[in-house]
């Protein structure tokens, strides 16, 4: 989960990248994703060409309370839908 609700494009170190933070929504941009992230690899595309700017890893702020607060969301809409 990212706090803009969209994905990540890491350079994490010399030859390796990353396409992450799909935010539950993975299955069809991941593909999609990964496909533009190989040709980039191979140096068919180049930055410009991706769907998103390279951004820094960073830490999330108050994790901790987030975490929280979407455990405790999810088990209440669980509960909720599980009555009817
Ligand atoms: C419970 C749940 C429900 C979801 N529901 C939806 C949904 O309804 N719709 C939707 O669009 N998305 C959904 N998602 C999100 C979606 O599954 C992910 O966004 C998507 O699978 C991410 O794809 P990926 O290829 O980046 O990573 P993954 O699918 O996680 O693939 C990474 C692969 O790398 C392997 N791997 C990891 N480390 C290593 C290593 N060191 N060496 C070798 N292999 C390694 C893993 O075993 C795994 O097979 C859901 C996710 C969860 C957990």
């Amino acid at each position: 989960m990212t706090s803009n609700n969209l994905p990540r494009f890491h350079k994490l170190a010399r030859g390796v990248v990353s396409f992450s933070g799909y935010n539950g929504r993975g299955i069809a941009p991941g593909t999609a994703f990964g496909r533009t992230l190989a040709r980039f690899v191979l140096g068919e595309v180049s930055d410009a060409d991706l769907p998103l700017p390279v951004t820094k890893p960073e830490a999330v702020r108050i994790r901790a309370v987030k975490e929280a607060y979407y455990e405790v969301g999810a088990q209440v809409v669980h509960a909720v839908t599980a009555r009817f």
